[in-house]
């Protein structure tokens, strides 16, 4: 089912669910059902599994572990399918510009369709560590636009290359990013509202938000999107900080605003539990004045570990 169907079929009720990341290395999924297990209790609608350009493995050189190299990490696809077969729940993959042709991008699409995926996240992707600006993948879209486009045409039965199928095609439910705090590149959060403009009005369906600590920033994205006229639903997306390195690195990584409060409590902890109960209780105190304020779902991105999300939604679904 599409994710603005579920939205629909809730009549106003604020739904719950959250992000994956597939294991490192291609580890055992067992890693990620333990995690999953834990919050089903919730009845997640939908759960999202990251697409990561850049994994740093070992190679065995000599019977010894050598230097890293990077390359994508794999998973995304197959954990979806897993996930949904498994758990009977719609699983959203995140589908990246970079790292991918078109080309690649319609078979993965093709997967999607058979596999019985109806939902995607479109999303650019960051620059790889060595780059200082994101450089798209030659054959490939420079902005998530290009990408929600494509989206857009394949499910209407227009592939690449001009082939046209359409008994049977695709209708994925696209979403897309958006940033209360404006997207890092961006020159202002005017500019990056007109480029999610552009998104929606090519055929996102949904817009999930990047992380953000002061609910302000979210209730005024939303009006500023609302005043342009797009009523689409945008679900906010919520870390619960969990370790005390996370004050700076999430305002260093994704240039967005601590509360001073928020601050103040986390460098006061002796432990790193202490760190997590602050993150948990700061996380269920977003979380209700989002419900208040109609958030139609709470995505938390969950980093692997569930047991801080387990205990927000133990408070709140
Ligand atoms: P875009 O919408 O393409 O925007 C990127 C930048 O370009 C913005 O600054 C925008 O203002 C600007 N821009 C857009 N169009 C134009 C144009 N025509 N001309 C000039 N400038 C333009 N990353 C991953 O690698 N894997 C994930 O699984 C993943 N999941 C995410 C989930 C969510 C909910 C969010 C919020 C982010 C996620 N990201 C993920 C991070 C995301 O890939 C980065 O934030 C990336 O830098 C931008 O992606 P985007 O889709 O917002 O890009």
């Amino acid at each position: 089912m599409k994710i603005t169907d579920h939205i629909k079929q809730a009549n106003g009720k604020t739904l719950f669910s959250f992000e994956l990341i597939p294991p490192r290395k291609g580890k055992s999924i067992q890693e990620l059902y333990n995690n999953i297990d834990p919050l089903m209790e919730f009845k997640p609608p939908f759960i999202d599994v990251t697409t990561s350009r850049e994994e740093f493995v070992y190679i065995e050189k000599d019977g010894l572990l050598d230097k890293k190299v990077t390359r994508m990490r794999p998973g995304t696809i197959g954990i979806c399918a897993s996930i949904k077969h498994k758990y009977d729940v719609d699983t959203v993959p995140h589908v990246l510009c970079g790292g991918f042709t078109k080309e690649e991008t319609e078979y993965m699409l093709v997967d999607c369709h058979y596999l019985g995926i109806h939902n995607l996240m479109a999303l650019r992707g960051d620059a790889m560590r060595e780059e200082q600006y994101f450089k798209p993948t030659p054959g490939g879209h420079e902005y998530a636009l290009g990408l929600v486009e494509q989206v857009v045409e394949m499910n209407k039965g227009h592939y690449l290359n001009g082939m046209v199928e359409t008994s049977d095609c695709s209708d994925f439910c696209i979403g897309v990013a958006g940033y209360p705090e404006k997207h890092l590149e961006a020159p202002s959060l005017k500019t990056d509202l007109k480029r999610l403009i552009q998104k929606v009005e090519a055929g996102a369906d949904y817009v999930v938000t990047q992380m953000f600590f002061d609910n302000k920033k979210y209730f005024e994205f939303v009006d500023l999107v609302r005043a342009e006229g797009i009523d689409i639903p945008i679900i906010p997306g919520i870390k619960p900080i969990a370790v005390k390195r996370h004050l700076q690195l999430l305002p260093q990584v994704f240039k967005i605003d601590l509360p001073q409060e928020l601050i103040e409590s986390v460098e006061s902890c002796k432990s790193n539990a202490d760190v997590r109960q602050v993150g948990i209780e700061w996380a269920i105190q977003q979380s209700k004045e989002l419900m208040e304020g109609g958030a139609p779902v709470l995505h938390y991105y969950s980093m692997g570990k569930s047991d801080n999300v387990k205990a927000i939604a133990s408070e709140l679904f």
